[in-house]
């Protein structure tokens, strides 16, 4: 099998920290050009854009778009009708509705566009998918809470309309949930703070629930200094599930069933390998749909003003 020649687009934190290393660990996938206005990467030819690489540069078969969310519909465009196969950071995109337009692109072009949500890759979201299968769930109550500071340094685009504030971490927390739970689960409540000199919420309360009135509460918030919270707990009829650091453990009742290292970035490549070899699309967009619903019913109030 010859390798998928890939680019990656938006070459800065999570590019170099995590797709860099995830893309050399996997087999089936080389990294053979970079497009970003400013970053320059060292073994491959570096391209100012998406359009100058796709000009200029080698011949690839697939782009990763590790841009901000809001640029990004445009390149999956690009990338796609000029016959690429994409991989899309999470968040898909900067509106739920941009995305079905992609879709049909690439089904109709056979090529995959493959909406990824690396947290659903931690180690413990299948345990805990399989053990919540034949429990009856009582409670769920997520607290997401990082330093915006430590993990997006600089990031304007972050708070800029469309960025998603903290629902970008969040996100990871809602990618989780809607694996693990056995129902679609829905927002019946929000409170969204906005820094009074920012365009997207700094800190955010839900409450959330399914069909059977599962009481779901969820706390976000990007002003936590370290240590970081990125926690999930679920009590059941046999007592509590606790998905902890982001996923990468797990206690069931006073067990501990999973503390592993993440590899959740190169759970991503083979996927992404896989379905580009069968041209096939994995695009779940229940995640971005919840965001969205809070943003629609949310209520908004002024927090402190922010800067990095
Ligand atoms: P980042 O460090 O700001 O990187 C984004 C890069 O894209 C920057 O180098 C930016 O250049 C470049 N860029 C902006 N517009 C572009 C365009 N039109 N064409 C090509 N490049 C462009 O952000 P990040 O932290 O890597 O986050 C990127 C995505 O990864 C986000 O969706 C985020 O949710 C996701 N993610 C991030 C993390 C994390 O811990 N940081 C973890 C998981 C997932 P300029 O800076 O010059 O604008």
């Amino acid at each position: 099998m010859t390798n998928l020649r890939l680019a990656i687009v938006g070459f800065g934190k999570i590019a170099t920290t995590r797709h860099v290393p995830a893309i050399a660990a996997t087999s089936g996938v080389e990294l053979v050009a970079i497009a970003d206005p400013k970053a320059k990467a060292q073994d491959v030819p570096n391209f100012p854009s998406l359009d100058a690489l796709l000009r200029d540069g080698p011949p690839i078969d697939a782009v990763t778009l590790c841009t901000p969310p809001q640029v990004r519909s445009a390149q999956a465009r690009l990338a796609l009708e000029a016959g690429k196969h994409v991989m899309l950071e999470k968040p898909p995109g900067a509106t739920v509705s941009e995305i079905a337009p992609l879709l049909s692109v690439a089904e109709a072009a056979k090529r995959t566009l493959f909406a990824t949500w690396h947290s659903r890759c931690a180690p413990a979201v299948e345990p805990a998918r399989a053990l919540l299968a034949d429990r009856k769930i009582k409670q769920v109550t997520i607290i997401w809470k990082e330093d915006v500071r430590v993990w997006h340094p600089g990031q304007d685009w972050i708070f800029s309309a469309g960025g998603f504030g903290v629902f970008d971490p969040g996100i990871n927390a809602l990618s989780i949930l809607t694996r693990i739970l056995p129902r679609p689960v829905f927002v019946t409540r929000a409170e969204l703070g906005f820094p009074s000199n920012r365009e997207a919420p700094i800190v955010v309360e839900m409450d959330m629930t399914d069909a059977t009135g599962l009481p779901i509460k969820v706390e976000f918030d990007f002003r936590q200094p370290p240590p970081q919270t990125w926690d999930i707990r679920i009590e059941t009829d046999r007592g509590p599930l606790v998905i902890s650091g982001g996923g990468a453990r797990m206690s069931d009742g006073d067990t501990g069933v999973v503390d592993a290292m993440k590899e959740e970035y190169p759970a991503l490549y083979r996927r992404f390998v896989g379905l580009a070899s069968k041209g096939e699309c994995d695009v779940d967009l229940a995640p971005l749909q919840i965001v969205a619903d809070a943003f629609l019913l949310g209520r908004r109030r002024n927090v402190e003003a922010f800067e990095f």
